[in-house]
């Protein structure tokens, strides 16, 4: 038998598993049933392909998309080993090879849907077969704590009680805690080995802003991620077009994507970005499954995603080289109700709008939280911490905290005046003393607190409100048209028996700008001749405008583009001495010279 450290070297041409890859395969080889946590792009695959060629017989890999079930086989007849892929899209006459090869003992690894697995006898044809492992990926289909609940794959229970003593490895990227429990026990796994990796992305900069002005903020982010590859992901197809003419208007070079479209066109989108044809794609989550782009610099949410698990899954498809990537989401009150009202109105289960709307309850706290991003991330996926990140915009520039009492008070006190009738904007319009007609029609103007909080802006009394609604000091009742309700925690602020905190609301404009974290250089190693062709740009530039060179950049800024080859506008900022205007005036012509000399 084939070491596993043998068979990555020489099939997979890998020189070192990856943090738990090597423990996981060691587990699945030894016959254990695994659960296996590892974010996208960790190396899932290895871990059942690498045992499927080290034990006798055949692997069974189930998956739940035709699209990445062809990829993976594709790659893996790359690499002559012999796999096929069942599905409903092949002919009879492949089917007919595939059920060959089983019978002969010739294939390796067999992907299959979950419908192809357990309908007719497949399973009953299996057990006469020389079946060493079940593989499940995106194993959080299977439950309804999962964030991509498929009904096909409940009915994969049945492997275990048909199978007891194979080996199971289930694998996914996104399963929060109770997701992992659940998968457990819907697959029956027995006594599983756990893996969780780190879902940390340290090289992903997770900034989040409020979604005032959106497509501004979008000029303003786009000016330091010049010529750069990323992604913009929209709600609705119509915000995707927009996004993606505002910014064809702006010069970019961007294209909108969405499951609307026809399948070429789709197909010619996904073409272009992949090959850095078009920079920016617009799209809804149709986009990004299958994508294997490296290189792709930054992800905005033009909107709220409906998960964390989504959120993460999307901002996890920048930086796949490992190399500095940026995160913006906005969030917006708007946006949460939507996605409330979606959940509510939908078709499905009561018990599965429950876990919806407690999955978006932890996505707005994200979205409006004062401390780090990540951890909060982290703690949700069960990998618990609470050292600072320093890569979110929470660690990086701590929100400036105050004793906001009084103004919880005045509006816990307007929403008990009001006998909890008003919904957000008509609670700030009363506590700013609005002349508004609903204001008016409604009656509140005649409510003692009409007017208390006018000194007070209406953006920074939504912040507050908003940070009030995290704190349980109000709730909002969606069964009842969104109005504010006082809560058992409202009484004690009224009373004046507990102090509240609150960050203070900075406009956009005023945020200070995020550092950017600058990469550990060492100038020792310039390339000469890069370094020649940088100075004697310099010198021409200099001439030109008449200032000494060290204004245009000073030697050590240089000496450690000459040592980086930064390839993107990010890996210049990263060079000391290389700021966002300084990247505007000159970041094309040099990265221009280090493509050239580099
Ligand atoms: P996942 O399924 O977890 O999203 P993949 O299995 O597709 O991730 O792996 C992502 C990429 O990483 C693939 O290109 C794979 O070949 C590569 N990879 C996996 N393990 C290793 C390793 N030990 N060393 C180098 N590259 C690896």
């Amino acid at each position: 038998m084939q070491k596993p450290l043998e068979v990555l070297k020489d099939i997979f041409g890998y020189s070192s598993f990856r943090d738990q890859q090597g423990a996981v395969i060691d587990s699945v080889v030894e016959g254990n049933d695994n659960l296996v946590i590892m974010p996208t792009g960790g190396g899932k695959s290895l871990c059942y392909q690498i045992p499927a060629l080290v034990k006798e017989g055949l692997t069974v890999v189930v998956s739940p998309l035709i699209a990445l079930m062809n990829d993976q086989v594709a790659a893996l007849k790359q690499l002559d080993i012999a796999a096929e892929a069942m599905h409903s899209n092949i002919d009879e006459g492949l089917k007919r090879q595939i059920i060959d090869d089983i019978d002969k003992g010739i294939l390796k690894m067999l992907y299959i849907s979950p419908e192809g697995l357990l309908s007719g006898r497949f399973l009953e044809y299996l057990h006469s077969k020389n079946v060493s492992l079940f593989a499940i990926d995106e194993a959080h289909c299977v439950s309804v704590w999962g964030n991509d609940f498929r009904p096909e794959y409940v009915k994969l229970s049945r492997l275990k009680e048909a199978f007891p003593e194979i080996p199971v490895v289930a694998l996914t990227a996104t399963a929060d805690h109770a997701t992992q429990a659940d998968i457990i026990a819907q697959l029956k796994l027995n006594e599983p080995k756990k893996f969780l990796s780190s879902f940390e992305r340290t090289n992903i900069k997770t900034v989040v802003s409020s979604g005032l002005k959106r497509i501004q903020q979008i000029s303003n982010f786009l000016l330091s991620h010049q010529g750069e590859a990323g992604i913009v992901y929209c709600l609705s197809r119509k915000s995707t077009e927009k996004v993606a003419d505002d910014l064809r208007a702006q010069g970019y070079k961007a294209r909108a994507y969405h499951a609307r479209l026809p399948a070429d066109e789709r197909e010619e989108v996904q073409q272009e970005f992949q090959a850095d044809e078009i920079q920016i794609v617009c799209a809804t989550i149709a986009f990004g499954m299958g994508i294997d782009k490296p290189n792709i610099r930054w992800v905005i949410h033009y909107n709220m995603p409906k998960n964390i698990e989504s959120y993460y899954q999307e901002i996890g498809r920048g930086g796949r080289d490992g190399k500095p990537a940026e995160s913006l989401l906005f969030h917006s009150w708007g946006d949460y109700v939507s996605l409330k009202r979606f959940i509510d109105e939908g078709e499905a289960t009561d018990q599965f709008k429950v876990v919806q709307s407690a999955k978006l309850e932890r996505m707005w706290e994200f979205a409006t939280a004062a401390s780090c991003r990540t951890n909060l991330v982290l703690n949700y996926f069960g990998e618990y911490r609470n050292t600072k990140c320093d890569h979110c915009d929470n660690c990086l520039n701590p929100p400036e905290l105050f004793d906001g009492t009084k103004y919880v008070q005045m509006a816990l006190s307007a929403v008990i005046r009001s006998q909890e009738s008003a919904s957000l904007n008509l609670l700030i319009d009363v506590l700013r003393g609005s002349n508004r007609i609903e204001v008016r029609d409604s009656g509140l103007d005649k409510i003692k607190t009409f007017g208390i909080g006018r000194d007070v802006p209406f953006l920074d009394w939504k912040h507050y409100v908003t940070q009030m609604v995290n704190q349980g000091l109000v709730s909002i009742d969606f069964t009842d048209r969104s109005k504010l309700k006082s809560t058992p925690l409202s009484m004690p602020v009224l009373k004046g028996e507990s102090t509240i905190m609150l960050s203070k609301f900075v406009p956009n404009d005023k945020k200070p700008k995020v550092k950017i974290p600058k990469l550990a250089i060492d100038v020792g190693d310039a390339d000469q001749d890069l370094l020649a062709a940088l100075k004697t740009w310099r010198i021409g530039l200099a001439k030109s405008q008449k200032v000494p060179a060290y204004v245009i950049m000073n030697n050590k800024a240089l000496e450690q583009v000459a040592s980086v080859l930064p390839q993107s506008s990010s890996e210049l900022l990263a060079v000391d001495g290389i700021g966002r205007v300084k990247l505007m005036k000159y970041g094309d012509a040099i990265l221009e010279i280090v493509k050239e000399y580099g």
